[in-house]
């Protein structure tokens, strides 16, 4: 698996590789990766013949006070996982590489303005999204991939990402990718690492109340509101669970509803402890 550290060395690989017809597959990653991340590139290689992921703690997606300095970094372990994969080359790029003005910052950002990234995780991260859409642009600039690969456990960003690239006519297809949880229902994520034995347990409170809110979508449950009240009520007992958010909204536009019809977006953002946790589900009619 190549490593390469600069935009230009990218673009020398993926410009080779296009010429001999290959198609590429892209997945964006913050690094740490675990079996979630595994299974986007796995997709992947189902779906291209080189795949290109991206390794990089995007600065401009975090807020100030959230988690930017101590997210888990183990570049090491990545690369081991991406070849297990057959990951053809991982971008790991400095901050100055991506972003040349310095220290992160940027004036230049992609933005969708109406009522979409303000929905949800947008309600506490008003600059995430527009910080996701800006990185997600820049490497699809970059390796300019066939196809790209995201995971339905930041469903937000999943619908986001689709809009723009429609919105900016990018012609990439984007790929939506199920949720991996571990054997207990916990959600995969780089974050989980944060949780103490005591909060680990706790945080199984989310997927309960995404699973039971799921059976009651299932069982024929229209009313959207009774279902997040139930979802929310599951959480609401345990102790060390503070709710951000339990929502319905539609799935694609994200604005919130009270009845299911069409694809509905259940989803969640709880604090346990310090430690922020989303996970959802889709219901489709
Ligand atoms: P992150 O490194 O957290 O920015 O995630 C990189 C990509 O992996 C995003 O498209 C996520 O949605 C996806 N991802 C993270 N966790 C999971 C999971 N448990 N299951 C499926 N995809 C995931």
């Amino acid at each position: 698996m190549i490593i390469a550290k600069t935009v230009d060395e990218v673009r020398k690989y993926v410009n080779a590789w296009r010429k001999e017809g290959f198609t590429i597959g892209l997945v964006p990653t913050m690094g740490y990766l675990h079996e979630g991340h595994a299974s986007l590139v796995d997709k992947a290689v189902s779906m291209c013949d080189k795949v290109v992921a991206s390794d990089f703690v995007n600065p401009t997606q975090f807020g100030p006070g959230e988690d930017l300095e101590s997210y888990p970094r183990d570049f090491e372990h990545d690369c081991q996982l991406l070849e297990q994969h057959g990951c053809s080359l991982v971008f790991y790029p400095s901050v100055d590489e991506m972003y040349p003005d310095g220290n992160g910052k940027t004036d230049t950002y992609i933005e969708i303005l109406d009522d979409m990234p303000k929905q949800l995780c947008g309600k506490t991260r008003p600059i995430h999204f527009r910080g996701v859409c800006t990185v997600v642009g820049k490497l699809f600039n970059i390796v300019m991939p066939d196809k790209a690969f995201f995971g339905q456990k930041d469903a937000q960003q999943l619908a986001i990402i689709k809009r723009m690239v429609r919105d900016l006519s990018y012609g990439i297809e984007i790929v939506g990718c199920p949720i991996v949880r571990e054997e207990d229902g916990l959600a995969k994520s780089s974050r989980n690492t944060y949780l103490n034995p005591e909060e680990r347990q706790a945080a199984l409170c989310l997927s309960k109340a995404i699973f039971a809110g799921e059976k009651m979508a299932k069982d024929g449950e229209k009313d959207a509101d009774k279902i997040v009240a139930a979802m929310k009520e599951i959480i609401e007992k345990e102790p060390l669970a503070k709710i951000d958010y339990v929502s319905a909204v539609n799935g694609i536009t994200m604005a919130t509803v009270s009845k299911i019809e069409g694809e509905t977006l259940f989803a969640m953002a709880v604090y346990i402890g310090k430690t922020r946790l989303i996970d959802n589900f889709i219901y489709s009619v």
